[in-house]
């Protein structure tokens, strides 16, 4: 398979910043990117700083809502789309159990747009992955892991959206023959990720003195990943996987909510001791439990591994440190997100189209 234009959805976010990052400096992908983002709060261009500059033509980027058809059918004409590389959506459960609405439509309805132009592409596109969650699955009690095989049972409205747009992918394969591929992850972590979410915001909390809120009683378990180690799955399933199959990606890396609290406030003590020498553990508060809270997820990726030798390669206390050191070495990326500093300059740099 040789691609040449490849659709990144998403690519401002978290993983999809993180993925074109990989392919264009560590996995020395030949052809074009065209990054597709609408740029909500959670999406900052500034993730990408300077691969224009260094790539040129190879990497392009394009603000746009992939629940507009029209707009996303003239991106795939222009750019001669030959695959796509799915990564938008919606991703944060709290903000879906408030308001679901923009859930249905990005992960849902953008989902169905970008397949409908996918097939209307014909022998000239090659591959549509599909990234998705673990949390298709539902919840697992303390024994036993996710495969392939486990039936949905999604259980907030984020997790139902992106079960749906699951079925739609693999619908895509069996009705119309659609090259695709599907992948369900466990948790992410790593550099650029939006500070709303567990890792992050505990650091740049826990960094400021101010309150470390825990979930319940922290005994909530799930299964961690390094984010690089899941854009090397995702261009190992994208390259090598069966068409039409679904792959499992998981970390090994089963933790409980506190006990990843407790390690981050143990490691900045060490790297970065509170001014006062008090242990940031003190700082720990548990708040009322999120409705619906998934009690346990974990991954079975034994058919990656088997059919594509795929495993992860960071453990997840080296990744956690470098996780924090990136944190703390990148204090502007950090205040310009919490300041709104770097919605201010999206509005200067795309208006609001
Ligand atoms: P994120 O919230 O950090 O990024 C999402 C990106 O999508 C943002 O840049 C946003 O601007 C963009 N976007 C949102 N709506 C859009 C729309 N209508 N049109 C165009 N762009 C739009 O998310 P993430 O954590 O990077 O997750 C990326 C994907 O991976 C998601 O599909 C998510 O379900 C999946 N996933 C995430 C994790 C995780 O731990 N973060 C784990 C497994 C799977």
């Amino acid at each position: 398979m040789k691609i040449e234009n490849l659709m990144v959805t998403g690519g401002c976010g978290f993983i999809g910043s993180n993925f074109i990052r990989y392919l264009l400096e560590e996995a020395n992908f030949a052809g074009r990117i065209v990054n597709v983002d609408k740029l909500t709060y959670a999406g900052n261009p500034e993730n990408l700083a300077g691969l224009a500059e260094k790539f040129g033509e190879r990497y392009c980027f394009e603000k746009a809502d992939i629940c507009d058809a029209d707009r996303m059918k003239a991106i795939f004409a222009e750019y001669e789309i030959d695959a796509v590389c799915h990564f938008a959506a919606e991703s944060h459960v709290d903000r879906s159990i408030r308001r679901p609405e923009s859930f249905i439509q990005t992960n849902i309805v953008g989902t169905f747009n970008l397949l409908e132009l996918a097939r209307a592409r014909g022998d000239r596109f090659q591959i549509f992955h599909h990234v998705s969650t673990d949390e298709v699955y539902g919840s697992l009690g303390p024994e036993g892991y996710f495969t392939e095989e486990t039936p949905y049972r999604p259980n907030s409205p984020y997790s139902a959206s992106k079960a749906s747009s699951d079925h739609l992918v693999r619908a895509y394969h069996v009705t119309y023959g659609l090259p695709i591929t599907l992948s369900n992850c466990s948790n992410n972590y790593g550099p650029y990720q939006f500070p709303e979410k567990l890792i992050p915001l505990i650091v740049i909390n826990a960094l400021e003195g101010k309150t470390l809120p825990v979930y319940g009683d922290g005994k909530n378990v799930r299964d961690w990943l390094y984010v690089r180690d899941h854009c090397e799955a995702i261009w190992t399933i994208m390259n090598s996987g069966r068409r039409g199959e679904t792959y499992n990606v998981g970390g090994q890396s089963e933790m409980e909510n506190i006990a990843i609290v407790r390690l981050i406030c143990d490691i900045l003590d060490e790297v970065r001791p509170a001014g006062d020498g008090k242990s940031r553990q003190e700082l720990i508060t548990f708040v009322a439990d999120r409705p619906g809270h998934d009690h346990r997820y974990a991954i079975d990726f034994t058919k990656l591994n088997a059919e594509l030798k795929w495993s992860p390669r960071e453990s997840f206390t080296t990744g956690l440190r470098r996780t924090i050191n990136w944190y703390l070495d990148n204090p502007g990326w950090i205040d310009r997100i919490r300041s709104g500093a770097y919605a201010a300059w999206i509005d200067e740099q795309y208006g609001d189209s």
